[in-house]
C-alpha cells in the first residue's frame, strides 16, 4: 500500500526576489497555455500540446525545460478538470486564469534536499535555500521515504513554503497524525462499544452474553448457598462451561469488532489496560471487571491477535476514570453520568452514557501513540499475552 503525507516545510530567506520572478514566470507560462487550450475548445494531450508551446515558454517566458514541461501538464490537468464539469454540466467553458501563488516541482529535477537545505531550480539555475527542519519531519527525510510532485507556494504575505510530498510502500499503515483511531470499551452495559476518531460508533452485545451471565451467576449463588461437596463439584463444573460459552462469544465478538474496524479504515485499536495488577491503592479501580475480568481480558487478547492478522496496531491505555471523565473538556465528574445519559457539568457536552468510555478511550489511544512517536517509537510495547494474570471466574 502507497502512503501519501505531505509535510510543509518553512522556507527561511529574506530575499524572495528570485523566487518572486520564478513564479511569476511560471504563472505567466500557464497563462500562455491557458490561452492556447481556451481556444481550441477542449483539452489537448499534453505531449502534442507541449510540440506547439514549448519553443515559446523557454524563450518568451525564459522558463527551463523542466519548468516548461510542468507548466504544460497542470494546464492540462485543470482544463481536464473543467471538461469533466462542463460534461456534468457544473460549469461552463471558460477560460482559466492562474495567479502567482505556486509552483509544481518534480524530485531531482527541480528541487534536493540536504539537511536542513533545499535546491531550487530558479530562472537563474539552482538556488539553495534554508527551511526550518522539525523533528518531526526527521522520520520522512531519512531516505525512507520517496519524494514525489511538489509545490513551492507563496503566501499572501510574501513568504514562501515547499509542500514537500513523501511516498512510501508499506506493508501495514504508516501511523500518522491522520491515521484513523478505534476505542473499544468493554463490559458495561455491552459487551463492547466501539468508536472511530471519524465519530462511528457500534455497540456489540453478543446476543445472549448478557443473559447468560445473569443465569450462571444466580445458579452459582444458589450453588454457593448449599455449600455441600456434591454443590461444590456443581460449581467447578459450571464455571468450565461458562467459560467455554463465553470463549466461543468472544471469538465471534472480536471477529465483528475487527470487521468494523477494517470498514472504517482504522489504523490503530485503543483498548483499556485491565491486567487487574495496577497499583491497587487506586480507588476508582472499575468493580465491573471483578467477576468476569477474565472474560474481557480474553475479549480484547482476541482483538489484538485478529486486528494484527489486518495489519491494525493495538495500544493499550490507562482505564482511570474512562466513563467520568467529559470527552471535549476532559472534565472529571461522577456527576457527568446520570444513568443512560451523560452531560458534563463543566461544558454541557451530552452524549449516550454507553459512547463515553469508547470516545476517551479513542482520544487516550491518539496521545499514547503520539507520544511514542515524540519518544521515537514506531511500535508500542507489546502486551504479555498471559491469561494466568487476571483472576478465573470466582466460585
Ligand atoms: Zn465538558
Amino acid at each position: 500500500m502507497l502512503t501519501v503525507k505531505t509535510i510543509i516545510l518553512k522556507l527561511d530567506c529574506l530575499d524572495t526576489g528570485i523566487l518572486d520572478q520564478t513564479i511569476q514566470a511560471y504563472t505567466d507560462g500557464m497563462n500562455y497555455v491557458s490561452t492556447v487550450v481556451y481556444a481550441l475548445g477542449k483539452p489537448k494531450g499534453s505531449v502534442a500540446l507541449q510540440k506547439e508551446v514549448y519553443p515559446t515558454l523557454r524563450e518568451a517566458f525564459s522558463l527551463k525545460s523542466q519548468m516548461a514541461c510542468n507548466v504544460v501538464r497542470q494546464v492540462t490537468g485543470t482544463y481536464r478538470t473543467l471538461q469533466q464539469q462542463v460534461k456534468i454540466k457544473k460549469s461552463e467553458w471558460q477560460e482559466i486564469e492562474f495567479t502567482p501563488s505556486s509552483m509544481t516541482c518534480s524530485f531531482k529535477r527541480d528541487f534536493t534536499i540536504n539537511g536542513d537545505q533545499i535546491g531550487i531550480t530558479t530562472l537563474e539555475g539552482r538556488k539553495i535555500f534554508r527551511y526550518f527542519r522539525y523533528p518531526y519531519m526527521e522520520k520522512y527525510l531519512d531516505n525512507s521515504w520517496k519524494f514525489g510532485a511538489s509545490k513551492l507556494v507563496k503566501h499572501r504575505d510574501g513568504t514562501y513554503y515547499f509542500h514537500l510530498c513523501c511516498e512510501k510502500e508499506a506493508d501495514t499503515k504508516a501511523i500518522t497524525e491522520s491515521s484513523n483511531f478505534m476505542g473499544v470499551d468493554v463490559g458495561q452495559n455491552f459487551l463492547a462499544v466501539a468508536s472511530t476518531t471519524d465519530k462511528k460508533c457500534k455497540f456489540f452485545c453478543g446476543g445472549e452474553a448478557k443473559n447468560l451471565r445473569n443465569i450462571y451467576s444466580n445458579m452459582r449463588k444458589r450453588l454457593q448457598s448449599k455449600g455441600t461437596r456434591s454443590a461444590r463439584r456443581m460449581l467447578k463444573h459450571l464455571s468450565g462451561r461458562e467459560r467455554r460459552l463465553m470463549t466461543d462469544m468472544n471469538h465471534r465478538v472480536s471477529k465483528e469488532i475487527v470487521e468494523f474496524a477494517v470498514q472504517n479504515d482504522v489504523d490503530v485499536i485503543g483498548l483499556e489496560e485491565l491486567t487487574g495488577i495496577r497499583d491497587t491503592t487506586i480507588t476508582h479501580k472499575k468493580q465491573r471487571y471483578t467477576h468476569h475480568s477474565w472474560a474481557f481480558y480474553e475479549l480484547q487478547t482476541f482483538v489484538e491477535y485478529k486486528a494484527k492478522d489486518r495489519g491494525i496496531t493495538t495500544v493499550y491505555i490507562d482505564p482511570a476514570y474512562t466513563s467520568q471523565t467529559c470527552p471535549r473538556c476532559k472534565h472529571i465528574s461522577k456527576n457527568n453520568r446520570h444513568r443512560k445519559s451523560f452531560v458534563c457539568e463543566c461544558c454541557g457536552f451530552a452524549l449516550h452514557a454507553d459512547l463515553i468510555g469508547a470516545r476517551n478511550i479513542e482520544s487516550r489511544a491518539r496521545t499514547v501513540r503520539y507520544n511514542l512517536e515524540v519518544q521515537g517509537c514506531s511500535q508500542p510495547p507489546i502486551r504479555e499475552l498471559s491469561m494466568d494474570r487476571v483472576p478465573s471466574p470466582g466460585l
